[in-house]
């Protein structure tokens, strides 16, 4: 597990980062100390010379001060561009080999670096005294006041919704016990990882929709679309629950590899526990056909609108939805670890009520967006459009929504325009992308 750790140089990040992989027992990894390698370098004093000339020396040789007012005021200097792509290489070539085991990454700039796109826990130290944390800057560095402001002129601002949790420092002896607090919150996580965004087909890069939401020893995982096991571990069996929101193709089709796996893996000596399906329209011939299958290694649960199942440390509840003729189809809510995931199914706008309800202050609403207004589709149709699923969001003041259910063909980052018109919090689906809830 990686744990990104950001914040303004001063707002105490590098005291947090330390204690939560001293608490965790993970790697301390500090890039500006990397950097300081970079400075180090055999090569590094021709490069600088040949980019910057004499203005980075004076009687003592190279003097870092003078290179930094150059870096921190000529930001759109070429030279300057070139310097920060030489010092990146040589972060990216140490920093990525750390990145294969437990570790805490300190490091102010990743946000604006391609590392941010990993599965990462991302943390936000924001420093509540401003004039405290320039004071600290000042005795750390032993700069001037003129050289601090001239530094943090070119620094990064954060945008909280980037973050899984943001930590408040007060310059207090608290901050330590804070420190515990999120190690311990950690530990305690709550895993959701995308198995599958898209919908009718699944191809080379996605699959159809699923979700694993893993706490403690427990995980469930919503639908098991076309091609979604791909992105599972079938090692990880033992203690899986699977909630079929209902029977379109689209969102059970992988169910068959999960049974026979569970039995295979069963002989194997390799699972102890069946695995639990719980789906809709338990007398139908496709819930017959699936509970009904021989070669499987597992216990069928019904679902209706007034089941509730404690899975573990999960509890959870379902709403039916509107969605197609004779296809019963049932939101699902967890909770679990004061947290709430919601999980729309397919459903059309026609339930908005219902679902805002339902998704009310959820930590995270998983919704289908598969249409976008362009599309042409009527207001109300058996789907909902990006701009409806952020409508939803918003009214259900929901803290973040996962868009999902997408068209293959179109351009994710339509769907993302579209429902940013209505709610800012939103984010795109990617298989394999994990989220973590403290
Ligand atoms: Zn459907
Ligand atoms: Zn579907």
């Amino acid at each position: 597990m990686l744990i990104f750790i950001c914040g303004k140089s001063g707002s105490g990040k590098s005291t947090f980062a330390k204690r939560i992989a001293d608490k965790l027992n993970f790697k301390y990894v500090n890039v500006d100390d990397i950097a300081h390698d970079f400075y180090a370098q055999p090569q590094f004093l021709s490069n600088i010379s040949k980019l910057f000339g004499e203005s980075v020396f004076d009687e003592d040789g190279f003097n870092r001060k003078k290179l930094g007012e150059i870096v921190f005021s000529k930001v759109e200097d070429g030279a300057v561009k070139e310097f920060n792509a030489l010092s990146f290489q040589f972060i990216k070539s140490r920093l990525e080999p750390l990145l294969h085991e437990n570790a805490v990454v300190d490091w102010l700039l990743l946000p604006k670096t391609q590392f941010w796109d990993c599965n990462a826990l991302k943390i936000l130290i924001k420093s509540q005294d401003e004039e405290m944390r320039l004071e600290k800057i000042l005795q750390r560095d032993k700069i001037s006041k003129e050289y601090l402001l001239l530094r943090e002129s070119a620094s990064i601002i954060y945008d909280e919704k980037d973050f899984d949790c943001v930590v408040s420092n007060n310059y207090d002896e608290n901050f330590e016990r804070v420190a515990d607090e999120v190690a311990e919150k950690i530990r305690r996580r709550t895993t959701i990882k995308i198995l599958g965004t898209q919908s009718p087909f699944s191809n080379k890069d996605g699959a159809c929709p699923s979700y694993l939401i893993e706490s403690g020893d427990k995980k469930i995982m919503l639908d098991c679309g076309s091609g979604s096991h791909r992105f599972f571990d079938m090692r990880k069996l033992e203690n899986l629950s699977i909630i079929i929101s209902h029977l379109h193709k689209d969102h059970f089709n992988d169910i068959s590899n999960y049974q026979y796996c569970s039995l295979v893996m069963h002989r194997q000596k390799l699972l102890n526990d069946k695995i639990n399906v719980y789906l809709p329209q338990f007398s139908t011939p496709i819930s017959h056909l699936i509970a009904g299958e021989k070669d499987a290694f597992c216990n069928y649960f019904p679902i209706d609108e007034k089941s509730k199942y404690d899975i573990g440390e999960f509890k959870v509840d379902f709403l039916k939805v509107c969605h197609a003729q004779e296809v019963e189809t049932f939101a699902t809510r967890i909770k679990v670890n004061g947290k709430t995931i919601v999980y729309s199914a397919d459903i059309s706008f026609k339930s908005k009520d219902d679902f805002v309800k339902f998704s009310q202050d959820a930590d995270i609403l998983i919704c289908e967006a598969s249409l976008l207004k362009k599309h042409g589709f009527p207001e109300i149709c058996n789907h909902l459009t990006a701009f409806q699923a952020g409508t939803i969001a918003k009214e259900g003041s929901v803290k973040k929504l996962i868009l999902t259910h997408l068209w293959p063909l179109e351009n994710i980052n339509n769907y993302m325009a579209e429902a940013k018109q209505v709610f800012d919090k939103t984010i795109i689906a990617k298989e394999e992308r994990e989220f973590y809830l403290l």
